[in-house]
């Protein structure tokens, strides 16, 4: 199953860059509000503080009937203030005693208190009352305002001024504002979504090289390592899965020793055994089966080189008198004895084998019917001049040779044993002791 590296890259940027996005949103809302809401504040308050300076100044001339003063003052405080739209002074009934720029003609109802109210515009309603400056000292502290005079000694109201006062540049302050903070705003995002998207790159980058030696491992590299110093906050996590491979590999080792030491032992057990299924474990010459493998290469031998093959069928004579009088031993003993004997007798190139009891077979290469019943005489004479000690007695025994030369128009090993076998049978009819080449010695056989 594969890493997906881009679901935990997706995962790592969102834990990173959601909180700081929802801060930095906010954060730029609380002070968008905030400033907005001084911003018409401070707005509220030069409307009041401009309404109360033309109120005070308006005073005088409408208690006195000043129509003319009263509309220099009102064009005056017009051009004072460019966010002024229309300035206009009421008598205390309500009718206008002057008037400059726009005021609009749904006026809050006159009540004798300021009011202040802020729709499409700000307007401001400054009641006039007779300021109460002491005469005896005009340079003193100054008198409170009227409105912030308590009720009662205000005196006779004499009129009101109104101002009104334009919202466009607070609303482009505000639109100021908005764009700043949609930019801040922006900003912030843009870098807190690139900061996560570093850290999200660092960790998967250091999480896909850990991954990349784990697959590595998989496939069987054992000498693949995690790059300690590169896997940053990784790094335990890279030393701990080297440790881990470090382990697995040395374990595979000592398997593999131990795989070794058996397969080698395995091994010498198959070539002892082997070996003993090719060997006769009494008397060391070659088994049955050593000899039927070798023979059946060396016909093929002379069938292609069309060479001379020759093979010796030997059996001791009156074994079983052996065995029942000396006993099993004994018999052992000879038929070890006989095997020497034959091995001393014949050629490096010939094959010497035990087919089972006291019967023997040579197999000799490359040499002449006439050849092999002299080696074999050889052998009959070596055997029956030999002796054995028992019971510090000396013992001589006696071997029956039959020979036969492979015939390349016979075919199988069978036929050719048969053969040596049918001599042999001769050699034994003819009195024991002696050697007969196939095909001789019939009328001696015949005879008793
Ligand atoms: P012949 O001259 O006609 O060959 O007479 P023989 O007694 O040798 O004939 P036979 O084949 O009847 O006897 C073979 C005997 O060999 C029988 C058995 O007791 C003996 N024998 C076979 N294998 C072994 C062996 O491994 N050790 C011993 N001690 N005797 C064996
Ligand atoms: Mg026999
Ligand atoms: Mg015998």
């Amino acid at each position: 199953m594969t890493l997906q590296l881009g679901g935990i890259r997706m995962r790592l940027w969102l834990a990173t860059a959601l909180p700081a996005m929802v801060v930095i949103a906010l954060l730029v809302i609380g002070v968008a509000s905030m400033y907005g809401d001084r911003m018409a504040g401070a707005l509220r308050d030069r409307g009041i503080a401009s309404a109360r300076q033309l109120g005070s100044a308006a005073e005088f001339m409408v208690f006195a009937g000043d129509h003319e003063g009263l509309v220099r003052l009102a064009e005056s405080a017009m051009r004072s203030d460019a966010q002024l739209r229309g300035v206009r002074v009421y008598n205390a009934q309500g009718q206008v005693r002057a008037s400059a720029g726009q005021v609009k003609d749904r006026l809050p109802v006159f009540d004798g208190t300021l009011q202040v109210l802020m729709h499409d515009r700000l307007v401001v309603v400054q009641p006039l009352y007779p300021s109460a400056v002491p005469i005896e000292d005009p340079y003193g502290p100054q008198a409170p305002a009227i409105d912030e005079q308590p009720h009662g000694q205000r005196g006779r109201l004499l009129g009101y001024a109104v101002l009104e006062m334009s919202l466009d540049a607070l609303a482009q302050q505000r639109h100021d504002l908005l764009v700043w903070t949609l930019w801040t705003a922006a900003g912030g995002l843009l870098l807190a979504g690139l900061l996560a998207s570093l850290i999200a790159a660092m960790i998967t980058s250091q999480i896909a090289r850990i991954n990349r030696v784990v697959e590595r491992v998989g496939q069987g590299q054992l000498g693949a390592r995690a790059d300690v110093n590169a896997s940053g906050i990784l790094g335990p996590l890279a030393q701990g899965i080297n440790a881990m491979i470090a382990r697995i590999a040395v374990t595979q080792e000592e398997l593999q020793q131990q795989i070794d030491q058996a397969t080698q032992e395995l091994r010498a057990q198959k070539d002892a055994a082997e070996q003993a299924a090719r060997t006769d474990a009494l008397t060391g010459v070659a088994s049955r089966r050593a000899f039927s493998e070798a023979a059946e290469a060396e016909m093929q031998r002379a069938l292609r080189y069309r060479t001379e093959l020759s093979l010796l069928m030997m059996d001791l004579d009156h074994f079983k008198a052996v065995n029942d009088t000396h006993g099993h031993v004994t018999g052992d003993a000879v038929l070890v004895s006989f095997a020497q004997t034959v091995v001393q007798q014949v050629r490096k190139v010939d094959l010497v084998a035990r087919l089972g009891g006291e019967e023997f077979v040579v197999l000799l290469p490359n040499i002449t019917a006439e050849q092999s019943t002299a080696l074999a005489e050889r052998i009959r004479l070596a055997f029956a001049n030999s002796h054995l000690q028992v019971d510090g007695r000396p013992l001589h025994f006696t071997v029956s040779i039959g020979v036969a030369q492979f015939d390349p128009r016979e075919l199988t090993l069978n036929g050719w044993l048969a053969r040596a076998d049918a001599a042999l049978y001769r050699a034994k009819a003819l009195g024991r002791n002696r050697v007969v080449l196939e095909g001789q010695g019939l009328d001696e056989a015949a005879s008793p």
